[in-house]
């Protein structure tokens, strides 16, 4: 039965894939010309303090519409930083960002949180980029706030830190992004130091069981270390109550906003007020 079985499961197994190599290999080329077709714009979801709701930043999406069909980040930012693509649009990103927070914050306090791949911030330019986008948008650096993944765990730690540092010196301020689900988190927050720390939302998910204990010692490490906290994921009311009963400094989820097209951020930026977010329920 064995020797039956074997030819098939390996036919169904390389079709699949090849399939999906097709595919690979199908973003790539349309990733690699993605810039000059004018086929990328961010998305903007709002971050909120966590004691009266007022938005204090955005953080920038991507998005990529390949000929009608819409490509998650997921999917296509993996295959950016795997074919050497992600410098390039990175650098897009960056400079988009900057120039929309820019308008933004003439008229209200609000940074710009702007995701970074590990691939970008080992560039030798990056800080220079950086240096570049802010300059050539005018925002202010205190307006520009850097996420960076946990998979930072795979490269060099001491040039990390470096890069971190010297943004910081510019006065970016640099976070940890989907804090808690890497391999090292805890050394992470030895010896990167990092200006806040996003909880993920899979412990958010969670609250009602383990993550509340865990997102606790969270808190714990974050004040001892002067991080700010920011929670991720936030999709019920209840799920703010704890947050907030925890001391998380600022909140971001469904709950109050899904990612926005800039049109209805500029909606929400022109009002006289700082704007805010009170999500009823
Ligand atoms: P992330 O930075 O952790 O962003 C949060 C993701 O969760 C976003 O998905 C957001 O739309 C989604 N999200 C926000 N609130 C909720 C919620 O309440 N419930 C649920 N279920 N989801 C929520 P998105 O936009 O698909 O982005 C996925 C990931 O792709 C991002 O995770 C980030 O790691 C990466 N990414 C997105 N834009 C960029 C970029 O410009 N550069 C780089 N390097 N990575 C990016
Ligand atoms: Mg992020
Ligand atoms: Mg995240
Ligand atoms: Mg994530």
């Amino acid at each position: 039965a064995q020797k039956k079985r074997l030819p098939s499961t390996v036919g169904v197994f390389s079709d699949q894939l090849e399939k999906q190599i097709h595919r690979e290999l199908l973003l790539k080329d349309g990733l690699s010309q993605a810039v000059e077709k004018d086929q990328l714009h961010l998305v903007y979801q709002p971050i909120i303090d966590a004691n009266d709701c007022q938005i204090v930043s955005f953080e920038a999406l991507l998005r990529w519409r390949l000929n009608d069909e819409m490509i998650p980040p997921d999917e296509f930012i993996s295959i950016a930083e795997q074919y050497g693509l992600i410098r390039k649009i990175g650098q897009w990103v960056l400079e988009q960002a900057c120039q929309t927070a820019s308008t933004w914050a003439q008229r209200h306090p609000i940074a710009i949180c702007v995701n970074v791949s590990v691939a970008q911030l080992e560039d030798d330019d990056f800080v220079d980029i950086v240096e570049a986008a802010l300059q050539s948008s005018q925002l202010a650096p205190e307006f520009l706030h850097i996420e960076m993944t946990e998979s930072v765990f795979t490269s060099d730690i001491g040039l990390l830190a470096e890069q971190i540092k010297a943004l910081q010196d510019k006065g970016v301020k640099v976070s940890i992004d989907d804090f808690g689900t890497g391999y090292s988190s805890l050394s992470i927050m030895q010896d990167l130091a990092v200006n806040i720390v996003k909880i993920d939302r899979s412990f958010v998910e969670r609250i009602d069981t383990n993550g509340y204990a865990i997102i606790t010692a969270v808190m714990h490490m974050a004040r001892a270390l002067n991080y700010s906290v920011v929670a991720e994921g936030i999709e019920t009311q209840s799920q703010m109550n704890t947050l907030r009963s925890l001391g998380v400094d600022y909140l971001q989820g469904y709950y109050f906003a899904k990612p926005l097209p800039i049109d209805q951020v500029e909606q929400l930026i022109s009002a006289e007020q700082a704007p805010k977010l009170l999500a009823e329920s």
